[in-house]
């Protein structure tokens, strides 16, 4: 790994060291974001680098963390100087704000602490296949339209219970509506080309999400935000997922309903989107941060 930047300076990887008595390690108590940077020809491109520090700006005001670290425009700084770092431009970039040591009280907590660190990833290639079970464990909606470590509680738990076959698990909430996967969100598509998804209340407003409704729109495809009940998913003929680092991810069965990976509403979409990432679709070039 390449410098971090720790606290508002850059450092050596082998300086950054955390004991035992952290208190984000213990009470899960963290914000985070997942961003990811491209090799354009242009040279390296960071994909919605605004949308998500904001995101990570309203994620740690949730929290009521403070830290000058933290401005938007310090960490667009950090992140700049981060990929200048790296000689591939396939980045994955991962800003944390999280508590500093300190266990015996949760209502006096110790100082927040920050760091950004990035790594290289392998360059995007085709959309992956995959196949989603649906999760006998639901998934709590009270926090999930939030980037903090406690949303991750419930995915880790069912995933333990994954069948044999199934890539990644869909997550009902407790009546049964559909949230997302275990870190991805999901879109239906209807025999009539309606493409769904569900609303903010009931999974994390995803950036990935946001380009997929937009580039969608563009295409004038209907998209829809509504409750999706688990129990209607053999009406939908299509589905895919969203998510930073995995991109999209086209799915050809969930639980027992069979679905067509190759709709062609997704391979549309597919292309349009890596389109997006290298700066190729006109009126959405601004999405392209170049480092
Ligand atoms: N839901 C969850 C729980 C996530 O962790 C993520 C990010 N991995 C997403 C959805 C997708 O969000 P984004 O497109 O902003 O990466």
């Amino acid at each position: 790994m390449s410098r971090i930047y720790l606290d508002g300076e850059f450092v050596g990887a082998e300086e950054v060291r955390f004991g035992p008595m952290l208190f984000s390690l213990n009470y899960a108590v963290c914000a985070f974001e997942g961003i990811r940077c491209y090799a354009t020809p242009e040279g390296p491109a960071v994909y919605r680098l605004a949308e998500h520090l904001e995101r990570f700006r309203q994620t740690c005001e949730y929290l009521g963390f403070e830290n000058a670290h933290l401005a938007p425009e310090v960490q667009t700084r950090a992140v700049a100087d981060l990929v200048r770092g790296f000689e591939t431009g396939d980045l994955y970039i991962r800003p944390i704000a999280f508590v500093d040591e300190g266990i015996m009280r949760l209502d006096a907590h110790p100082a927040v602490r920050s760091c950004i660190f990035a790594m290289p990833i392998p360059a995007p290639g085709p959309a992956p296949v995959i196949a989603l079970g649906l999760s006998d464990h639901p998934r709590s909606t009270e926090t999930i339209s939030r980037k903090i470590s406690r949303n991750y509680f419930d995915p880790y738990l069912g995933l333990k219970s994954r069948k044999d076959g199934d890539d990644d698990l869909l997550f009902p909430d407790r009546g049964g509506l559909v949230t997302e996967t275990s870190a991805h969100n999901v879109f239906l598509v209807a025999g009539d080309g309606r493409v769904v998804t569900p609303k903010t209340t009931h999974c994390l407003p995803g950036i990935t999400r946001d380009s997929v409704i937009a580039l969608l729109t563009d295409r004038d495809v209907p998209v829809i935000e509504q409750d999706i009940p688990a129990r209607s998913i053999p009406d939908y003929v299509a589905a895919f997922t969203t998510s930073t680092a995995s991109e999209l991810r086209l799915v050809s069965r969930i639980a027992d309903t069979d679905l067509d990976p190759d709709h062609p509403i997704l391979r549309r979409l597919t292309e349009d989107f890596r389109a997006s990432t290298l700066g190729q679709i006109s009126n959405r070039r601004e999405w392209n941060y170049h480092v």
